[in-house]
């Protein structure tokens, strides 16, 4: 078996993900300097961190956290690109899995039931052939051990006259974007909220909206990456 593996790795050499080297035994998707060089936030054992406060006053978030800052390297942006447009699944699976190791030691996060990916839209689905965040979720699974429910939440199908709002428009509209299928099941849950980057918080802040209509559900944020300041 272990000389199939070498005599596959002469033909499809696996190289880093994030400097295209060779990628030594024992080393996945990306190489143990890539990875030393990925800037972690910390900010899952950081309740005030700045994402956490972008949603103060606005959504009961029990814990909002994202892995890694964009860094200057571009490692991170790179990882996720070729997570969104190159098919590079291992890549989601690689982050999540980082996810999961830091959730795991973070007190805020203990005690989740549910995993759940911000669904894409299901055109943008078809066209990359899975959904990023889903990837991430099962990537944070596959450390967790947690189960990722990738059916209960999903996006509802704007109508051509939504696709003619203007950009604000479509952003006073964003609340009803997601749609929960059997609410009941998520009720006195704690659930995870799964996302691949953080921006403005409008896509989560409009899933947030969705899931807060369920009694007794506690919220907390994944993602991979948001913009250090
Ligand atoms: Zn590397």
């Amino acid at each position: 078996m272990k000389l199939f593996k070498h005599i596959i790795n002469l033909f499809y050499p696996r190289v880093c993900a994030g400097c295209g080297n060779l990628l030594l035994e024992g080393e996945e998707t990306v190489c143990t300097t890539c990875r030393f060089l990925l800037p972690k936030t910390g900010y899952e054992l950081n309740p005030g961190n700045p994402l956490a406060q972008m949603f103060f006053g606005q959504m009961p978030f029990n814990a909002v956290m994202a892995e890694f800052f964009f860094s200057k390297s571009g490692k991170v942006q790179q990882l996720i690109h070729g997570l969104k447009y190159h098919g590079s699944r291992e890549n989601g699976l690689f982050l999540g899995r980082e996810i999961g190791k830091s959730l795991v030691q973070a007190p805020d996060y203990q005690g989740i039931d549910v995993i759940i990916p911000i669904p894409l839209h299901p055109k943008k689905e078809k066209i990359r052939g899975y959904n990023q965040s889903a990837v991430i979720a099962e990537g944070i699974s596959q450390t967790t051990d947690i189960h990722v429910d990738e059916k209960i939440m999903f996006r509802a199908i704007f109508t051509a006259t939504q696709t003619k709002m203007t950009r604000e428009d479509r952003w006073n509209n964003v609340e009803n974007i997601f749609i929960l299928k059997s609410p009941e099941r998520l009720k006195n849950k704690h659930v995870l909220l799964v996302d691949d980057v953080i921006t403005t918080g409008a896509t989560l802040m409009s899933a947030g909206k969705a899931l807060m209509q369920v009694e007794g559900i506690k919220i907390s944020v994944a993602t991979v990456a948001c913009a250090s300041n």
